[in-house]
């Protein structure tokens, strides 16, 4: 039964790609999307564990998971990133050798122990998380799935016809996911989005400019972080981000808190 619901969404995925405009409030654009916000978490959801597995497993420190859950949640509920259809979760992962940062469609958050290390005020961290959040208040992900349809049928035959076989399958899916970086723009769009959010929720955006500080003095030593693979170099955003931060008092909050 759920093999032959999978081959219906396989062919109804085919079919339904050219009707998937949407207006997104938080961009203020429309956009191509591939998958349905449902679909989007339900994907990160199943995503989520293969991710953990890859990067060690969660910190054990519960004070300092609390810490990252505490700072994210302030910025989902109190910053125009507020949106019911997403399921935001942040998990700080064991890996202290790695420096990176991610979001799975959906709301699923993860950041390494070895780039949570390099932090020294809160801020910072809230500029990371901020950063992530708008990738999937963006939509991101999914427009990007919506520009290759063979993936978006194969996300709703994971999806939907999960039985022991798909389990490969989902684990390629969250491979690609992983290592899926998102565009130049895209990625301006976040920093800039982000020190919104961040601002909207009462934490200092210069934050933001501090986290590029940080990781342009991490990109100097020996090991080249993780982080330069899916992300621009720091270097180039300073400006963007400067440029967000002065913005920020002219531009009227769209939803969610004022600042
Ligand atoms: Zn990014």
């Amino acid at each position: 039964m759920r093999l032959i619901v999978g081959l219906i969404m396989m062919i109804f995925s085919l079919f339904s790609y050219c009707g998937s405009r949407e207006y997104n409030p938080v961009t203020g654009e429309n956009q191509y999307i591939g998958l349905t916000a449902r679909q989007e978490v339900a994907l990160g959801l199943q995503a989520a564990p293969e991710m953990l597995k890859q990067y060690g497993g969660l910190h054990p420190d519960s004070r300092l998971q609390k810490k990252v859950d505490a700072v994210g949640l302030k910025i989902v509920n109190r910053s125009r990133a507020a949106d019911p259809r997403w399921q935001f979760e942040f998990h700080l992962l064991k890996d202290a050798g790695t420096i990176n940062a991610f979001a799975l469609p959906g709301g699923q958050i993860f950041i390494t122990s070895g780039l949570y290390n390099l932090f020294t005020t809160t801020d910072q961290l809230a500029a990371v998380l901020a950063h992530e959040i708008a990738h999937v208040s963006a939509r991101h992900s999914s427009q990007r799935i919506a520009k290759s349809n063979l993936t978006n049928t194969m996300i709703n035959a994971v999806m939907v016809g999960s039985g022991d076989a798909t389990t490969t399958q989902i684990a390629a899916l969250a491979g690609q996911l992983i290592h899926m970086s998102y565009s130049r723009e895209d990625e301006v769009e976040a920093d800039r989005l982000g020190v919104y959010f961040m601002t909207d929720a009462g934490f200092d955006p210069e934050g933001m400019v501090k986290l590029m500080m940080v990781l342009e003095e991490s990109g100097r030593g020996a090991r080249m972080p993780e982080f330069f693979s899916t992300h621009p170099n720091p270097d180039n955003r300073i400006e963007k981000i400067q440029q967000a931060i002065a913005e920020y008092t002219t531009i009227p909050s769209k939803s969610g808190a004022q600042p």
